[in-house]
C-alpha cells in the first residue's frame, strides 16, 4: 500500500485526527491561554453559518473549545496552516509530495495534483518551506572533534546584477555545512563569497574541536587556524581526497550540492532571491531526513507536519514563479 493511499491524505475528520496526534503528542495545547492537557470539549458536528453555497453550513472540522479561557480553536491556529484555506488534507499531500521528491517539485506540477490553483499550490509550498526550516540553532558542527565539511556553491543569475559577469557575483551563492558524525547540513545564502561573509558562518556553526574540511580557497586559511584540525584538498589539481590522510575530503558537501543544483536547474529555475533560503529550507530539510539518517517517507512527512507549530508566514504574493 503506498503511503498516499492513508486516510489522512483523503479524509478532512482524518486529517485532523492525524494533525492533532502531532502537534499535540503532549496533550492538547490551547493556542490561546497556552493550557496544557486541560479541560477541552469536542465541538464536533458545529457548523459555520449557512450561505448561498453552503444552505446548511460547513461542518468545521476539529473544532475544540478551551475550558480555562473558554475560547475555541483547532490544531491549525498559530500554525503555518492557519490561514490557509485550503483543505487539510490536501495539505498534507503537498506535505509528502515536497518530502518524498528528492529534487523537490514545481508549484505547477503541485497544482495540478492537487487540483487547486497555480497560487495557491506556489503559497502552500512556501508555507510548508517554512515548517521544514529548522527553528533553533542546536549544538555546533563537530562538538566531539568529529569531521565538518564547508562548501559554497554558485547558481543562477541575480535578476538585477549589474558589472561583470565573469566571477561568482552575479550569481547567487550558498554555504552549507555537514556534521560528519551526525550526516545533519546547515545552508545558508550569502551575497558574495568573501571571508566576511563566510567567516560568522563557520565560527558559529562549528566547534573550536571540530576537524574542518575545506577546499583550498584562501578565505578559509586564516579562521582554519581556529579549529583542532584545517584538512584542505586542492581541486584547482583536482585532488579530491587528500593523498596523505583519506579521511580529508569535501566529497559528502559535494554531494548534497549535486542534488541542490539539479533540483535548482530542473525545478526551480526561477526561485527570487529573497526566497532563496526558504528552498535551501526545503533542500537541508531532505537532507537532513534522507534515507541514510535513518527517515521513511512516512516519518519525513510527520517530521515536516512537526515544524509548522509556531511559525507563521505573512503573505508576500508570489514574485517568483518558481
Ligand atoms: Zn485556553
Amino acid at each position: 500500500m503506498s503511503v498516499l493511499s492513508s486516510p489522512h491524505f483523503h479524509d478532512e475528520a482524518k486529517a485532523f485526527e492525524y494533525l492533532e496526534g502531532i502537534v499535540w503528542a503532549d496533550g492538547v495545547t490551547c493556542p490561546h491561554c497556552g493550557t496544557v492537557g486541560g479541560r477541552v470539549y469536542d465541538l464536533s458536528g458545529v457548523r459555520t453559518k449557512p450561505s448561498k453555497k453552503n444552505p446548511e453550513g460547513k461542518l468545521r472540522h476539529g473544532l475544540k473549545k478551551c475550558g480555562e479561557c473558554r475560547k475555541q480553536f483547532t490544531v491549525k491556529v498559530g500554525t503555518v496552516f492557519e490561514h490557509a484555506r485550503l483543505p487539510l488534507f490536501k495539505m498534507l499531500q503537498a506535505v509528502h509530495l515536497m518530502v518524498s521528491s528528492k529534487k523537490g517539485i514545481s508549484a505547477h506540477q503541485m497544482s495540478r495534483i492537487l487540483e487547486v490553483q497555480y497560487k495557491s499550490a506556489w503559497f502552500l509550498m512556501h508555507r510548508i518551506r517554512e515548517a521544514m526550516r529548522s527553528g533553533d540553532l542546536a549544538q555546533p558542527f563537530g562538538s566531539g572533534g568529529g569531521a565538518v565539511e564547508v562548501d559554497e556553491t554558485y547558481y543562477g543569475y541575480k535578476r538585477d546584477y549589474v558589472g561583470n559577469r565573469r566571477g561568482w557575483g552575479h550569481k547567487h551563492g550558498v554555504v552549507a555545512l555537514v556534521d560528519r558524525d551526525s550526516g545533519q547540513s546547515r545552508w545558508f545564502k550569502i551575497d558574495r563569497s568573501t571571508a566576511d561573509q563566510i567567516h560568522p558562518i563557520v565560527l558559529n556553526n562549528i566547534a573550536r574541536e571540530a576537524r574542518l574540511m575545506t577546499d583550498e580557497a584562501t578565505m578559509y586559511r586564516k579562521i582554519g587556524r581556529q579549529f583542532s584540525e584545517h584538512g584542505t584538498t586542492t581541486h584547482a589539481r583536482s585532488e579530491y581526497v587528500s593523498p596523505l590522510d583519506r579521511t580529508i575530503h569535501t566529497n559528502t558537501v559535494e554531494g548534497a550540492f549535486s542534488i541542490f543544483k539539479r533540483g535548482m536547474r530542473g525545478v526551480y529555475q526561477h526561485c527570487a532571491e529573497h526566497h532563496l533560503h526558504r528552498y535551501l529550507a526545503e533542500y537541508e530539510f531532505r537532507y537532513n531526513t534522507r534515507t541514510a539518517n535513518g527517515f521513511d517517507d512516512r516519518q519525513r512527512g510527520a517530521e515536516a507536519v512537526k515544524g509548522i507549530v509556531g511559525k507563521r508566514l505573512t503573505y508576500e504574493g508570489p514574485h517568483a514563479s518558481a
